[in-house]
């Protein structure tokens, strides 16, 4: 453990936002949940792509349009390696996993549902991964149905099971639940669904930081994921589908670059996945992406695993030693987060304390309405780890924690 310690401390100092003070205290970000920090490689590689290579892509036009389209060119067949698709034509460019969720129900989800169908999603799905579902289940007259999870917040497989029938036409379930911290058998749960006769789409975005993916490991049909919960930039992301399958598909959205011949009466589309990307698309997004990806692999998943765990560990043994506090989560499998109640303090009182003393969580239904449900809670305040933490950001939560509880008990 000393010899990781050593590495991470020195990753920590990669992230600028952690030399500040918040509120005149040490800032303990634990909210990389909800976006991680972003390391001065990824800040450098977009100043630099804006300094020297702006230009707008695949438009052929001069040497500037060239090094732009080969940095836009170059991120996709690193997001291609970094999940271990067959092929970069598998990968389509969007805004992050929202929009990479509703690309795949607004396109395969009418082609590959009829009334009648069933969409089986689970009741730990953040609304990114329910919505999308719901309005295109009301678009054909399908119906969304949803698997329970255990009292340790794991998936309850024999309730999946049950809910897997011949109507099921797409299993959608998160492979790290942004609440629980659950993390689901991905490959088991992908067999299940092919043997039911349904696609698998896979909301990646709170796993793609923690290990790596092998979608053909997997097997899943489409794995999408957010660039900035993975050390990137905002409003970028990624959509893997099987190249069969996004050849079957219409398109999303008309405009330029998804194109291969326009005339007033009638267009004719471009070839996957650009049929997929109209109008000019988020260029930095992507070479950021690539640096992000690119930091990641400098320091190995192996190692980004390791580390988390001792975190998660050392984070759920401290804050369960303080009287009143109930952890939400507890499943053998876990990504780094701990949700959590001080029974009778409102989760948003002591989020507001903590933010006092310099420790950023969130507080709320962490956009997982239907989970909070089934929890009996409104909300919960959420401890989410990363790379750049440590013990020492673990102690001032479990400070600043023991401190709300006197002051709102
Ligand atoms: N799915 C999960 C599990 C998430 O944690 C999030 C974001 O918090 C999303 C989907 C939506 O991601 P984005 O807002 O980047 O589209």
């Amino acid at each position: 453990m000393e010899n990781l310690n050593a590495i991470f401390a020195r990753v920590r100092e990669e992230f600028p936002a952690l030399t500040q003070k918040v509120h005149g205290k040490k800032l303990s970000y634990l909210d990389s949940g909800a976006t991680t920090l972003k390391p001065r490689s990824v800040i450098d590689r977009i100043t630099h792509f804006y300094s020297y290579e702006t230009s707008n892509v695949h438009r052929g036009a001069h040497y500037l349009g060239d090094v732009a389209t080969q940095g836009f060119e170059g991120a996709r067949h690193s997001v291609a390696k970094f999940l271990n698709a067959s092929s970069s034509d598998e990968i389509i460019f969007v805004r992050g996993t929202t929009e990479g969720v509703n690309l795949v129900a607004q396109t395969w989800g009418h082609v590959g549902l009829k009334a009648g169908d069933e969409i089986l999603i689970t009741e730990m799905e953040h609304h990114g991964n329910i919505v999308p579902w719901q309005m295109l289940a009301e678009q054909v007259g399908a119906k969304v149905v949803a698997a329970g999870i255990l009292e340790n917040g794991e998936l309850d497989l024999e309730d999946f099971k049950k809910k897997l029938s011949s109507k099921t036409k797409i299993v959608a379930f998160t492979a790290s639940s942004n609440v629980l911290g659950t993390n689901t058998d991905m490959k088991l749960l992908t067999r299940l669904a092919h043997d039911a006769g349904a696609k698998v789409l896979i909301d990646g975005a709170q796993i793609v930081s923690q290990i790596s993916v092998d979608v053909q490991d997997i097997d899943c049909d489409f794995f999408v994921f957010s660039a900035h919960k993975l050390f990137g930039p905002f409003g970028f992301g990624a959509v893997f589908g099987k190249k069969a399958l996004l050849e079957q598909m219409p398109p999303y959205q008309g405009g330029g670059s998804m194109i291969a011949k326009v005339t007033i009466e009638k267009t004719t589309y471009n070839d996957v996945p650009f049929r997929f990307e109209a109008g000019t698309p988020h260029v930095e997004g992507a070479v950021g992406l690539h640096a992000a990806i690119d930091f990641v692999h400098r320091i190995g998943f192996d190692k980004i695993h390791a580390y988390e765990m001792d975190l998660l560990k050392y984070a759920t043994e401290k804050l369960l030693a303080i009287p009143d506090v109930k952890i939400y989560g507890m499943a053998a499998n876990k990504g780094p987060i701990v949700s959590f109640n001080i029974k009778g303090a409102h989760h948003s009182d002591v989020g507001q304390i903590l933010d006092q003393e310099g420790v950023a969580v969130r507080a709320g239904h962490h956009c997982t309405q239907p989970l909070m449900a089934r929890l009996g809670v409104p909300g919960t305040v959420r401890a989410s780890l990363s790379v750049y933490n440590n013990h020492d950001d673990i102690d001032a939560l479990v400070k600043a924690v023991a401190k709300a509880r006197e002051m709102l008990l």
